[in-house]
């Protein structure tokens, strides 16, 4: 079995690494775990010898047309089996035209790495990848499962914000992460300029009281109602340094303002107390707010994904709880 290079492209936001290199780490780590667990049945041999993390210097990501220009001889000189990316607006806008130019297979908005021998989908005559990926599909509404025809090739994929840990990951695997700077010469000239930009969320994210916050109470589409939202800030009321906030449907429908927003489109929290009331946990939510300290879940669903990410979590109608919380403070 030939050994295999996951490279990592990492993001940088103003200058300052993003966080979302910790999760493309996290998941390269993942695809290492899955191909080692294979080369023990074949041959013994691990399968991915390094993880290298990259930097490319010199070119503003943003600038995508000459930063594509710029990975696609570093990418050849390496040639990894996988490359990462954040599936960001840095990601997004790099991804597909790169892999384009590579001729590689892409995927975007990964959430899961799947062994396809775990799963029913993997055992199909049709699938000839040994690798399976999952993402979100219809708006979030549905994950797909989908593999790559030519695992031969390169396969490029953003990685979705919220889905992978690096707190979780062994330290047997440290000893085959590289980081390496890499200054590109003879960049081609684009047709297109940038001339200027700005990040409407981040911008906006960084300046929002949520960040401040100690405790936040947030609610998604479960509070039922505009009305409940006063419920909602009487809980918060009851401790101090706290704030509302909501998920994404909440501000869509004009329940909450933007500010109050968390997740990958809104604020990125990590207060002491995250309460999450009536939110399922979709990974663009969780991706907001995974850092917090401690997390309390209430959801009238035993199964909802939140309650993998919670400290606490109570099966309960959220506004019964609301209302008992309130009645029991002195
Ligand atoms: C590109 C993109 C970006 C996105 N960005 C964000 C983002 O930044 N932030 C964000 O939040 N979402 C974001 N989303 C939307 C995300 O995919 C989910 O649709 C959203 O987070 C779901 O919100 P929710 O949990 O409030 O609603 P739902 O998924 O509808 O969940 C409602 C939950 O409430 C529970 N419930 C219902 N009634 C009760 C009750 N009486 N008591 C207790 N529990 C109850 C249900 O069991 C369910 O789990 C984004 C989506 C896309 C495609």
């Amino acid at each position: 079995m030939n050994t295999k290079t996951i490279l990592v492209i990492a993001e940088y936001l103003d200058g300052k690494l993003n966080p979302i290199t910790d999760e493309l780490i996290a998941c390269a780590i993942e695809i290492t775990k899955i191909f080692d667990l294979k080369a023990k049945d074949i041959s013994g041999v691990k399968a991915i010898s390094e993880i290298k993390v990259i930097h490319v210097k010199g070119i503003n990501p943003l600038e995508s047309e000459k930063y594509k220009s710029s990975l696609v001889p570093i990418i050849r000189e390496i040639n990894p089996s996988f490359i990462l990316m954040g599936h960001t607006s840095q990601g997004i806008d790099v991804a597909s035209g790169l892999s384009v130019r590579l001729g590689c297979n892409c995927i975007t908005g990964v959430n899961k790495i799947i062994y396809p021998e775990y799963v029913d989908v993997g055992k199909s005559e049709d699938s000839k990848s040994n690798i399976l990926f999952s993402r979100l599909v219809f708006k979030g509404k549905c994950n797909a499962i989908v593999g790559v025809e030519k695992p031969e090739n390169i396969t490029l994929l953003t990685i979705q914000s919220g889905s992978f840990y690096i707190k979780d990951c062994c330290k047997e695997y440290n000893n085959i992460i590289s980081n390496e700077e890499y200054y590109p010469s003879n960049v081609d000239d684009s047709t297109i300029s940038l001339i200027e930009y700005g990040d409407i969320a981040y911008s906006r994210t960084t300046k929002s009281k949520l960040n401040e916050a100690k405790v936040i109470v947030a609610a998604g589409r479960g509070i039922g109602d505009k009305e409940n939202i006063e419920y909602l800030k009487k809980m918060a009321a009851c401790f101090t340094g706290s704030a509302v906030a909501g998920s994404r449907p909440l501000i869509d429908m004009g329940w909450l303002p933007y500010e109050q927003q968390v997740g990958i489109t809104g604020a990125i929290v990590s207060p002491e107390l995250y309460l999450a009331v009536g939110i399922s946990g979709s990974s663009q939510h969780i991706a907001g707010m995974k850092d917090s300290k401690f997390i309390v879940s209430v959801n009238k669903d035993p199964n909802a994904a939140i309650f993998n990410f919670s400290d606490i979590s109570i099966v309960e109608d959220c506004l019964s709880f609301i209302q008992a919380f309130i009645d029991n403070i002195p």
